[in-house]
């Protein structure tokens, strides 16, 4: 199970599958990618990268910002459906996830109520359509829709969320999952650990338990789940390439 993510000025597609291959040691069933480039486009598929890069031959994937994740299923088979990342039922939000959410059947029945739609089987879909409702609810950013979110979802997480209202920005938080952000000159990489990161920067910052990082104009902004912001400690790898 992995992450990784890209906003900056480069192609986001070819960054994120290599760093998704550097992952695979980790293990995985599904590989998965979404791409924000006015539309927010998501494809994915059960089996290897390769799967997914077959897949996507022939799509758009022409993007500058961009999430890819690699599944180890704990909540529901490896198939296409239950890979990420998943949609929001408006489909104008997509999370990917590696961890798990334990109160998700109770939060699920409440969203069902609510009017969201699911067609996974996954703890996920929930986060993302609880991040939906909230911002549907409170008319509120997605930054803060996130950080209420995070109150109420019970589990471990990495997560990062994208939004096709809000196009140059994109959101990640953790708990208990590893994440781990790399910062290049005008751009960010993030990724479960440092390995997909190392070629492009050695300037790292770890993300911690209940931080959520917001990637936007150009700035990394850290901040805890009470909005209160964090001095990023910016680490020096000496990792051999
Ligand atoms: N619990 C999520 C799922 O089953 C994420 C699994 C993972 O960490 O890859 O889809």
């Amino acid at each position: 199970c992995g992450i990784v993510a890209y906003i900056g000025h480069r192609e986001a597609c070819p960054i994120i599958l290599k760093g998704l291959r550097r992952l695979e040691y980790r293990g995985y069933d599904s590989a998965g990618i979404a791409l924000l480039n006015g539309e927010l486009n998501v494809y994915k598929k059960k089996g290897k990268v390769n799967d997914l890069e077959a897949f996507i031959a022939d799509k758009n994937i022409h993007a500058q910002i961009g999430m890819g994740h690699t599944r180890w299923a704990t909540h529901g088979e490896p198939n296409d459906v239950n890979a990420h990342p998943h949609y929001s039922t408006s489909e104008r939000i997509a999370i990917i996830h590696n961890g798990i959410i334990e109160n998700y059947a109770a939060l699920k029945t409440h969203l069902q109520q609510q009017g969201h739609e699911f067609h996974s089987d996954t703890d996920t879909e929930v986060f993302v359509n609880l991040i939906e409702e909230i911002q549907q609810k409170n008319h509120c950013t997605l930054e803060e829709a996130v950080r209420l979110a995070l109150h109420e979802v019970v589990g471990a997480y990495a997560i990062v969320v994208l939004s096709k209202d809000e196009p140059n920005q994109l959101i990640a938080a953790r708990k208990g999952s590893p994440l781990v952000i790399g910062i290049g000159k005008d751009e960010f990489f993030l990724a479960s650990d440092a390995t997909p990161i190392i070629e492009y920067t050695n300037e790292v910052v770890y993300v911690n338990d209940y931080e959520i990082a917001v990637i936007r104009n150009g700035k990394l902004d850290i901040r805890s789940r009470e909005d209160v912001q964090q001095t990023p400690y910016i680490q020096k790898l000496e990792l051999e390439l």
